[in-house]
């Protein structure tokens, strides 16, 4: 990369002139700046890391306020957990289906099958979480038709 010499930019080698103030690079050695691509990188890591921290605890939040809001429903409705506790088998798997570690579970069988160490895509991760999300969604309108509850 280029540092421009007038405002301080970084440019990328091929850029001719500062993406900054337009001035003529030309004459301006390149560097390679190890710091500076390790501090890209871990700052979207960082980022990505946050976000998925953040909707991971909002998806617990709505799981279990759901557990909890539905188990007081069915106590009060049926006077008993019994149902409660049938219906809450489908639960699971919504959970799972959130939480299961894609991409460890992918290095892993990488690792097994001997191939060369790879992620799975961001996108790919996030259809997952969707459905998850689909399927609480689904379950909150199961459980109320369920009971018969007028929402
Ligand atoms: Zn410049």
């Amino acid at each position: 990369m280029k540092t421009c010499p007038k405002c301080n930019a970084v440019n990328k080698d091929s850029q001719r002139l500062c993406v900054n103030c337009d001035s003529y690079l030309g004459n301006v050695a390149s560097e390679y700046d190890d710091d500076y691509a390790e501090k890209v990188i871990m700052r979207s890591n960082r980022k990505s890391k946050t976000r998925s921290i953040i909707t991971t605890v909002l998806f617990l939040l709505f799981y279990c306020s759901f557990l909890v809001f539905t188990m007081i429903l069915s106590y009060d409705i049926f006077g008993g957990l019994e149902r409660y506790f049938r219906y809450s088998l489908l639960y699971i798997p919504c959970l799972i289906l959130f939480l299961f570690p894609y991409n460890k579970v992918y290095c892993w069988y990488r690792k097994k099958k001997k191939k060369d160490e790879s992620y799975l895509a961001d996108s790919f991760i996030a259809i997952f979480k969707a459905v998850a999300w689909i399927y609480l969604i689904c379950l909150y309108v199961g459980t109320f038709q369920m009971m018969n509850v007028e929402l």
